[in-house]
């Protein structure tokens, strides 16, 4: 394997790795660590073979666990180290070379991101005490969005919350909304494409991609706005937290919590927050997935019209995410509610690319806008940001 860059995703109780080789043609090594600083925390990974292994790691911390993860690398070093970091306020407008300055930027971001960015932290510190002598980036969720204008980025507040307290949209999964978009502009030959991109996972959103560039995304402060998600209520009516704190006395750490966790499709069906079981379940005839289905597809839909006010022209729409990567059930009902756009859709390439397979599922007429089913790779992507920021910096 030549020159990998070491990909790390920490979070509070589990650390995500990925080994990627500079070429793209080899194989990676990835895995993760789960219940970090438990005493059943175990490594999960696979072989350079594809193989699944497994090791026990009683009370492995942060740093134990990093090192277990060396020791599965086969005997590979990292040339690099990339870590994805969730906010970046608007202090990082790209990746950033970890240095202290940087953390300590990152550490005052802490507020708009109190549960993930402490955890990312942990990740630096530990890989910084480890491998010293390695190069560090932070790749941010938040950067690719910071080219988003005032009137997209703006909530209609008083003005000091914006100027004090950084209270604005600031959009997540943006490694995601990048890389696929870069990869329709290069699927289409277009230089610079006109792209609706929808990223469909447990966390879900949208975005409006002009030549590389977002100019608008359906999450916001937090990755609580836009769509509705596996267990995330997206959009609700802003007086919703004011009616249940009056008329039900739900503390604020209630509702936060029903809202992140207890809503979406799982508050919807009152059954999954799992796409698949959904599927199965309504087509056995279930009421209540059958209308978490309709509700998401629609809200996707209404999210996708809503944003194409950013784009002078529609080049095409881009599903990614595991729900956008499998499920040609929600890409159809999507479609179907977007008339107006003038998609057509090829239903047998809708039903054939699935299972991680890349392609193209409109008619192919020469008019309408594409339709792409791009499988993510937010890993690959922090890879190539860590090496471009790397290569510019020692050029
Ligand atoms: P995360 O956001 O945690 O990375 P993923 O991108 O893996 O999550 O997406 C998880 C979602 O993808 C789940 O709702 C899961 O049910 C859905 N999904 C995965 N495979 C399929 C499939 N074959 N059909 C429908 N939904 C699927």
């Amino acid at each position: 394997m030549n020159d990998p860059v070491l990909v790390i995703n920490c979070g509070s109780s589990s650390i995500k790795y990925a080994l990627v080789p500079a070429d793209p043609g080899q194989p990676r090594l990835t895995g993760l660590v789960e219940r970090v600083g438990e005493h059943d925390a175990r490594l999960l990974g696979h072989d350079s073979r594809g193989e699944r292994f497994e090791r026990a790691l009683a009370d492995a911390g942060h740093v134990e666990a990093l090192e277990a993860i060396l020791d599965g690398l086969e005997g590979h070093r990292p040339v690099a180290v990339g870590h994805r970091v969730v906010h970046g306020g608007e202090h990082f407008t790209r990746a950033a070379l970890l240095d202290d300055a940087v953390v300590a930027a990152i550490e005052q971001t802490a507020a708009l991101a109190p549960l993930h960015n402490p955890a990312n932290l942990q990740g630096v510190a530990a890989t910084r005490q480890l491998f010293p002598e390695l190069p560090q980036v932070a790749v941010f969720d938040t950067a690719f969005h910071q080219s988003l204008p005032a009137r997209a980025y703006r909530y209609a507040l008083p003005e000091a919350l914006y100027r004090d307290h950084g209270i604005r949209r600031y959009g997540f999964h943006g490694t995601s909304h990048a890389y696929v978009s870069a990869r329709a502009d290069a699927l289409s030959s277009l230089e610079g494409g006109n792209w609706l991109t929808a990223h469909l996972g447990n966390g879900c959103s949208t975005a409006a991609v002009r030549e590389g560039r977002s100019l608008d995304t359906s999450m916001g402060l937090t990755p609580l706005e836009g769509l509705v998600m596996g267990t995330r209520s997206g959009d609700v009516d802003p007086g919703l937290h004011a009616h249940l704190g009056r008329q039900l006395s739900w503390t604020l750490e209630r509702i936060d919590e029903v809202l992140n966790r207890g809503s979406g499709l799982l508050g919807l069906s009152g059954l999954s927050h799992d796409m698949r079981e959904l599927e199965s379940a309504a087509e056995a005839g279930h009421a209540g997935a059958r209308l978490a289905i309709e509700v998401f597809c629609y809200r996707i839909a209404k999210s996708l019209a809503g944003l194409s006010c950013a784009l002078p022209r529609l080049d095409g729409i881009v599903f990614t995410g595991g729900i956008g990567e499998n499920s040609s059930l929600v890409r159809g009902k999507v479609v179907d509610h977007l008339p107006h756009f003038g998609l057509g859709l090829d239903r047998k390439a809708n039903a054939a690319t699935v299972g991680g397979r890349e392609g193209r599922i409109d008619g192919r007429h020469p008019a309408a806008p594409r339709l792409w089913v791009i499988p993510t790779d937010e890993e690959g992507r922090i890879a190539e940001e860590t090496r471009q920021l790397l290569g510019a910096a020692t050029r």
